[in-house]
């Protein structure tokens, strides 16, 4: 792998950005393709190093993610920094007796999935990537402007060089540059909620447990984290978020505790708290000719299902397969034909996925009574219904519905 570059490069693949999408792309291209391909990051992305504290931005790693990873020999160097598995999950609604239950060991697996700090699954990712001989690694550069063009693109850095390509990916998240050069028009609607992130420490230990409970002002999540604490993702409407921000530490964890229902007990502690801006937004289109973008450059979700990185894995790997075949089949990887597979392929699955999440939100951000009595009587139908339960879960959890090759397998 090389880390430099010299001016007027030219890749057959070139990726803007080098956060997990980005980085799961160019593994699964560099391990499955005989294209040279280069990824652009702006920053360097720091280690995990034992003993330093959890970061707080984490996600929710689905088992379909980790089946890529591992695919891409990439899991083995997430396990060895740290992962975190919850074997079961709470979901209850705090305006009535509505409740709904998952267990792993119900679908006959250890983990229904794990809590993973993105700066884990970036680094482990980039680990695997510099065993990759085709692949590039261009940081910490940016880019400064964007020539898009049908026929092959030119990227211009902060350094002065001049990078050409024959398919640009944006992977370069929400303010996507790509999406933007190719003017690639963006559906937004703010869900009007920040999610305010930090690690808490309870006197009870989470067992194990992913925890959800649904308030009028918006879902509190309490994800569990392999020392016993829990990392929270907390959404409310912006100005509440903002106040639950600004609050000083002690009043912090009282309000914390309430709203949760001291199910782990007290908060102890808390550590720095963080508020990101909660919108959805999708792009009109996810590919041109000798271009596509994926992850959150394509479609960012609300966060109360742990999904939005999950997508961005399935598109990189869908991406990468719809490539891949087109080599194999001796077609142009980068012409509008083959990549509209991709689209077609992917839009269908994260649209459902968006809609399924906006009406999560709608229904549980909202105290209305006759709304209250339909999502508890929801709730515990579903809870009772075996089957239909596990049907849906087993699609959050990436291993249903239609997968790319490198989310399937044998172990899971
Ligand atoms: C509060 C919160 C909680 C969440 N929880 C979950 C969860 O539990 N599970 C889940 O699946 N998802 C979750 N998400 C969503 C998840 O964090 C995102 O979907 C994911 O980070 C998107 O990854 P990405 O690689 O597409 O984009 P990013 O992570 O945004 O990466 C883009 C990269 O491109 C680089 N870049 C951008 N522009 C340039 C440029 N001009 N030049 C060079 N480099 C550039 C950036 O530096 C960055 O590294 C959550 C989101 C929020 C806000």
């Amino acid at each position: 792998m090389n880390t430099t570059t010299n001016n007027n490069q030219s890749y057959d693949v070139l990726i803007l950005g080098g956060g997990m999408v980005g980085l799961t792309l160019a593994c699964a291209l560099g391990q499955n393709t005989p294209l040279r391909i280069a990824v652009i990051e702006a920053y360097e992305p720091g280690d995990i190093n034992a003993g330093d504290d959890y970061e707080l931005r984490v996600s929710a790693i689905s088992r379909g993610s980790q089946q890529v990873f591992m695919n891409l020999n990439v899991w083995d160097g997430m396990k060895r920094r740290r992962v975190s598995p919850y074997e079961h999950m709470h979901v209850w609604d705090s305006t009535g007796d509505g409740k709904i239950d998952f267990d792993a060991a119900d679908l006959g697996i250890d983990a229904l999935g794990h809590i993973v700090e993105n700066k884990v699954t970036q680094a482990a990712l980039l680990e695997q990537l510099k065993t990759l001989q085709q692949v590039d690694w261009l940081c910490p550069l940016k880019v400064e402007s964007i020539d898009y063009q049908a026929s092959g693109s030119s990227v211009t850095l902060d350094n002065g060089s001049i990078i050409k390509t024959r398919l640009l990916v944006g992977a370069d998240g929400a303010s996507s540059r790509v999406r933007e050069a190719a003017a690639i028009e963006l559906e937004t609607a703010p869900y009007q909620q920040k999610g305010v992130v930090c690690v808490v420490e309870s006197t009870k230990h989470h067992d194990y447990t992913a925890w959800q409970r649904f308030l009028p002002i918006g879902p509190l999540a309490f994800l569990p984290l392999g020392d016993g604490r829990c990392s929270i993702v907390w959404s409310a409407e912006d100005t509440e978020a903002d106040r639950l921000v600004a609050m000083d530490e002690a009043a912090f964890c009282r309000e914390l505790e309430a709203a949760f229902e001291y199910t782990l007990g007290a908060v102890k502690s808390v550590g720095p708290r963080a508020a990101f801006p909660l919108i959805r937004r999708h792009a009109k289109a996810y590919v041109k000719p000798g271009l596509a973008l994926i992850g959150d450059a394509a479609h960012t979700i609300h966060p109360l299902a742990g999904q939005g990185v999950n997508l961005g894995i399935l598109d990189a790997a869908s991406l990468a397969q719809v490539i891949t075949e087109a080599i194999v089949q001796r077609k142009d990887f980068a012409d509008y034909k083959t990549l509209r597979k991709f689209e077609r392929w992917r839009r269908g699955e994260n649209t459902l996925m968006m809609f399924s999440m906006s009406g999560f939100k709608n229904l549980f951000s909202n105290d209305r009574t006759e709304l209250s009595l339909v999502r508890n009587f929801g709730l515990n139908l579903v809870d009772g219904l075996g089957p239909v339960k596990y049907k849906f879960v087993r699609h959050a959890m990436g291993l249903e519905g239609d997968l790319p090759a490198l989310a399937r397998s044998v172990g899971l």
